[in-house]
């Protein structure tokens, strides 16, 4: 019988790994990095309970690290088989992974030389070369074309409209005489979202693994124009600069592409745009050449020639660089990595910025439990970076509509036209959410829902 096991993303939003196997197949759904808390972090290092050399092909969702980061580790033990994606994946994944490789390098090498951490020597997860060795096992596949990457599972993709190239899987066992489909929505997008398409309908299925990453809230109703206008005008008038966190693909662009909108409209100022991520600048190019995947349609006055141009933005590529956008007193607006402040060149960013009231730190989308960002999110009076504890005396701003994921009631609106698959499982969500999104489906649609446990493996069976 077909078998469905979750290893990651199960209570939680991070280290996404679902192992569907049929017979003798062994496909892997996202191979993702636990984040956030250390306890989850942990897990990072603990051997996965599969050996990688038995499994056949990974299919991906999208390339963000909570989906793709444990990639370079499952081929550094042993995983040979081939890694399927769409190209505009494969193309960020490659960033992501050397960025994530980079960060981890840099984080054990720092931790070495200023010697708070435990472990002596600190070591990365992964370097550049194993990151270079995954990537080697890349094959690219469209969107709506079906493939095999098993004997027995046929798998497609459809846009979900999360990030440039992410799609939802829709999976084809057979085993008996009816196949049993089976969908994952990797993380679902937002209607309406500038950049992005409306995610695509999920296809008809047997079973369903939804993410519920804010199964138990909504964003508020804002455009995300009006509110960023107002956050740059008030980060103005307090007469400081204003430091983003943005992974280093997906909300760097956006963001830009939001302050240049702005900006060509006459709705805030001219101000400089650092773009403090070399990686996030290589980003923009993929963005640009992916061109045709992006909706341009949404938003005020949207430019119907835009182009991503780096006018106005100034990339930051070297370290002294960086270091030189210290002395920057503002207006401006700096973007550095990583998303949620977990490592990256914000940090130092945000050692020199948040003991200034003048500053303003934007926050925007989900910040995992665990991380600096979350704690900014709760109003931490002081956060803790590289051993230290730095004051937060600058304000923290949230832009909720720069959100990638749906909220609530766009998840619902999502899984409206479909029928009641046999079960639903919720990943993807902290336990409160994921457990809250299962009741609202069982109330409202009547759906029999599960929040699966890490580790758990469920049977896959065909409606009789
Ligand atoms: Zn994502």
């Amino acid at each position: 019988m077909a078998t469905l096991a979750f290893h990651g993303a199960a209570e939680t939003v991070t280290g996404s790994k679902y192992l569907l196997e049929a017979g003798r197949s062994r496909v892997l759904i996202d191979c993702g990095l636990f984040q956030g808390l250390k306890e989850l972090r942990l897990r990072n290092w603990e051997r996965l309970p599969f050996p990688p050399s038995s499994v056949d092909a990974v299919v991906l969702t999208h390339a963000h690290i909570d989906h793709i980061g444990y990639l370079p580790r499952l081929a550094r033990d042993g995983f040979r088989g081939p890694i399927y994606a769409t190209p505009a994946t494969e193309a960020l994944a490659e960033l992501l992974l050397l960025d994530s490789a980079h960060n981890q390098e840099e984080e054990a090498e720092y931790a070495n030389r200023k010697g708070y951490s435990k472990h002596h020597p600190a070591l990365p997860l992964y370097g550049a070369h194993d990151v270079k060795r995954a990537m080697s096992r890349f094959r690219t596949v469209h969107r709506d074309e079906w493939f095999e990457p098993a004997d027995g599972i046929r798998v497609r993709y459809h846009d979900t409209g999360h990030l440039l190239g992410s799609s939802m899987v829709e999976a084809e066992v057979s085993e008996g005489v009816e196949p049993v489909r089976v969908v994952f929505s990797g993380d679902v997008g937002r209607y309406g979202a500038p950049l992005y398409y409306d995610p695509q309908p999920p296809p008809t299925c047997d079973y369903l693994v939804c993410e519920s990453t804010y199964g138990n809230r909504d964003h508020p109703p804002l455009d995300v124009f009006e509110q960023l206008a107002e956050v740059v005008h008030n980060a103005i008038a307090r007469g400081g600069v204003m430091l983003m966190a943005s992974f280093a693909v997906g909300r760097a662009q956006q963001l830009i592409y939001l302050l240049q909108v702005l900006m060509d409209n006459g709705r805030i100022p001219e101000i400089p745009i650092i773009l403090d991520s070399p990686m996030a600048a290589a980003g923009m190019e993929i963005y640009r050449y992916y061109a045709s995947e992006h909706d341009l349609s949404e938003g005020l006055a949207v430019r119907s020639d835009f182009q991503f141009s780096l006018d106005r933005v100034e990339i930051i590529t070297s370290v002294g660089g960086s270091k030189a956008v210290n002395k920057l007193k503002g207006p401006g607006v700096i973007i550095s990595s990583s998303g949620m402040m977990t490592g990256g060149r914000i940090l130092h960013h945000l050692r020199h910025r948040l003991p200034d009231p003048k500053n303003t730190i934007v926050l925007g989308g989900f910040m995992a439990a665990g991380t600096r960002g979350r704690a900014l999110q709760e109003g931490a009076r002081s956060i803790r970076i590289f051993g230290a504890e730095v004051p937060v005396r600058a304000a923290v701003v949230e832009v909720s509509q720069l959100s990638g994921h749906a909220g609530r009631s766009e998840l619902l609106r999502w899984l409206e036209p479909l029928p009641a698959p046999r079960q639903v499982f919720l990943t993807h969500g902290e336990l409160a959410s994921a457990t809250a999104f299962a009741d609202e489906l069982r109330q409202v649609r009547g759906w029999n829902t599960l929040v699966p446990k890490m580790g758990q493996v469920v049977p896959l069976n065909h409606s009789d």
